[in-house]
């Protein structure tokens, strides 16, 4: 979808909240509505209108980035000059994403604008951004495809290094050099290899630990690919398990299938939790299933929707999510399979479908 639509469907969606216009602040919007990449940015929407706002580290790359857009290059801060040129188009009511506003950031757009406008002229509109990019377009799906599948090579061709006396963090860095070498323009998240007892940790990041000779391995990372994230979680077992292991990674990975089994645009994202949670449950696991079930990824590692107990939001086509439960025992061991899954017209897609989620004894 080109940029310009983009624009004009946040533009409609702020006309709804009662605003004439639109300031976006997050890097992660301004990108969605402009291609521009740099860390100081604003877009800028007055009707039919659209300006980019960035300082002059920047003037090159935005105009690269930006393309067919009006940009504006000074000194300081891009929000507050794009507030003012808003406020200068005779504006009197403004839309911005007060969930990414911090209250310092809010006193400068307050004060870039003329005192007497300064009550009425913003007007909260939470999320408005972020709901379009809940939906991907066909241009956004290519590139999560490829994320997603890098993922699954990258899984492979790290279980070779996956080796008793070999520390999480080597396993890590083979992962990471890998992804590097592949051309990605970073890692998605601090990638998590957690062996052992410490698989029992949800976020258990890689650390000096050295790879028991029996026991899990989780390993949960994700690239960014042209700006999208990929995210996925395999857990693999080194050396012989017990029944106890065995068992848990199985009703884990019978969570997940029937979570996944369940997606299809009109479900809510509280269904799919229960379709895992559930099976969870009958296996006497539901407490060790201490989070939620996933989360909708793009241009962010965590955006909408949130796939959890009770939510009420309905999956939509073209929205992408994450499917992963997880069980986990304390001082014991722990396991988690996550997939990507793109919600199609009929039912669901699993992006990560490339590696194998059966059982992995090295
Ligand atoms: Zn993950
Ligand atoms: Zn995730």
């Amino acid at each position: 979808m080109q940029h310009g639509t983009r624009r004009r469907l946040a533009m409609l969606s702020a006309q709804k909240s009662g605003a004439q216009a639109f300031l976006a602040t997050h890097g992660p919007d301004v990108r969605y509505l402009s291609g521009f990449t740099g860390s100081n940015g604003a877009v800028a929407l007055v009707g039919g209108r659209a300006a980019l706002f960035t300082d002059g580290r920047y003037t090159t790359q935005a105009k690269a980035e930006a393309k067919g857009m009006r940009i504006h290059v000074d000194k300081g801060s891009a929000a507050a000059r794009a507030a003012a040129w808003i406020a200068a188009r005779g504006i009197a009511a403004c839309a911005y994403d007060a969930s990414h506003t911090t209250v310092p950031e809010f006193e400068v757009l307050r004060k870039a604008i003329p005192g007497k406008l300064r009550r009425k002229f913003f007007v909260p509109a939470n999320g408005l951004v972020a709901k379009l990019r809940e939906i991907k377009d066909a241009d956004e799906l290519a590139i999560m495809r490829r994320a997603a599948a890098l993922g699954c090579r990258l899984f492979d061709g790290v279980l070779q290094h996956i080796v008793p006396g070999a520390t999480e963090v080597q396993v890590a860095a083979h992962l990471e050099f890998q992804a590097r070498l592949a051309g990605v323009d970073a890692m998605s998240f601090e990638t998590i290899a957690a062996s052992g007892e410490r698989s029992a940790l949800p976020h258990g990041r890689a650390t000096r630990t050295k790879l028991p000779k029996r026991g899990f391995l989780t390993l949960d990372f994700g690239v960014v690919l042209d700006g999208y994230c990929s995210d996925m979680t395999r857990t693999v077992h080194i050396g012989k398990a017990s029944q106890q292991e065995w068992d848990v990674y199985h009703s884990v990975l019978e969570a997940q299938q029937a979570a996944v089994a369940v997606v299809r645009p009109g479900i809510t994202c509280g269904d799919v939790d229960e379709a895992a949670r559930s099976v969870l449950r009958k296996a006497k696991l539901e407490k060790a299933f201490s989070h939620s079930t996933g989360h909708g990824v793009g241009l962010e590692i965590h955006e909408g929707p949130r796939v959890a107990a009770k939510q009420q939001q309905v999956l939509e086509p073209g929205m992408v999510i994450t499917i992963e439960p997880g069980a986990y025992l304390p001082g014991k061991f722990g396991v988690r399979i996550e997939d990507m899954v793109r919600v199609t017209a009929r039912g669901g897609e699993v992006l990560t479908a490339a590696s194998p989620k059966v059982w992995i004894e090295l």
